[in-house]
């Protein structure tokens, strides 16, 4: 039967260091690191996140700054504002709040955002970092992923990982990461499912993650013996929220296994402040 990986106790060890390092950082600068978020209009979910956010801020001494721009501003607006907001020395991080109107085109307007300032971690620099080995700040789900992984302790030198999903904020990050670490990576997608291969590809998997947001996509029993189990999913069935791999026959099979809910989700927004502390140290010179 395996082990339960959960993000709390890894969030909760995550978030004693940053509570230091946001005191060091506060002593140098004379003010807390300080995230500015950026929503436009009035979206539900887009203000639950903030909430969160705030809130996770907040109990690390990091300071936070909702901006909360009217729902038709325009793209080129939003970029002047995003501009200003990089010029303020006052500001180390900055977040836009998803989902954005169907006007802006996030790709581009979150390029706009400086590299240094990125605590998402997916401005186009960012990501050439990643690929050459020397990321400094990773997109956070991805973060997220690489910690519960080494909290399990074992060495991913030479061990098949198998992610399935190939989304800018998971799949392929995870995967350029788990590749640093001297795993045999595999990337899946929906091109593996078609060809019917998604089962061969996930037997072999000593590492497995799967971001696709499918329930019960990953089947208990294709489940390696022994593997780790990552399961980044969140979907709502019913009135429950599970992951994309049928847990019940998975955990049986796994030597770790991530719970859903439970597993990434409260990894994610401790990543996003571990960002924020990481993109001050870089405006410093601290890194
Ligand atoms: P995306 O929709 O951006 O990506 C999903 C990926 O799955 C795509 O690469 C897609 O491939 C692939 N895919 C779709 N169907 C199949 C299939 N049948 N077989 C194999 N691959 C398939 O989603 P995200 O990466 O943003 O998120 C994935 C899941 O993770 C969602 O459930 C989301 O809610 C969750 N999530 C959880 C977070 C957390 O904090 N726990 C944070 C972020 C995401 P293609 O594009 O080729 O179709």
């Amino acid at each position: 039967m395996a082990r339960l990986l959960e993000g709390k106790a890894i969030a909760d060890k995550i978030k004693r260091g940053l509570l230091q390092e946001a005191g060091r950082l506060k002593k140098k600068a004379g003010h807390a690191p300080l995230l500015a978020s950026i929503g436009l209009g009035d979206n539900e979910s887009a203000k639950i996140y903030a909430a969160s956010q705030k809130k996770s801020a907040s109990g690390l001494g990091l300071d936070y700054r909702p901006c909360r721009l009217k729902v038709g501003t325009s793209e080129r607006r939003l970029a002047e504002f995003i501009q200003k907001l990089n010029r303020d020395k006052s500001v180390n991080g900055i977040i836009l709040q998803l989902p954005l109107p169907k006007h802006i085109d996030y790709r581009k307007i979150s390029s706009y955002i400086t590299v240094d300032k990125d605590v998402e971690g997916m401005h186009p620099a960012n990501m050439g970092r990643l690929v050459f080995g020397q990321a400094k700040i990773v997109p956070c789900t991805a973060g997220a992923v690489m910690e519960l992984i080494a909290a399990t302790g074992i060495d991913l030198y030479g061990k098949n990982a198998v992610v399935v999903g190939h989304s800018e904020i998971v799949g392929k990050p995870v995967s350029l990461l788990l590749l640093d670490k001297f795993a045999t990576v595999s990337v899946c997608h929906i091109g593996t499912s078609k060809a019917g291969k998604l089962a061969d590809y996930v037997r072999r998997a000593d590492v497995l993650v799967v971001a696709v947001g499918k329930p019960g996509l990953i089947k208990g029993e294709w489940i390696k013996k022994g593997a780790i189990v990552i399961d980044v999913g969140i979907n709502r069935a019913g009135n429950k929220i599970v992951g994309d791999v049928e847990f019940n026959g998975a955990e049986k099979r796994a030597s770790w296994i991530t719970p859903v809910p439970g597993g990434v989700g409260p990894l994610t927004v401790v990543m996003l402040m571990k960002n924020l502390v990481e993109a001050t140290k870089l405006q410093y010179g601290l890194i």
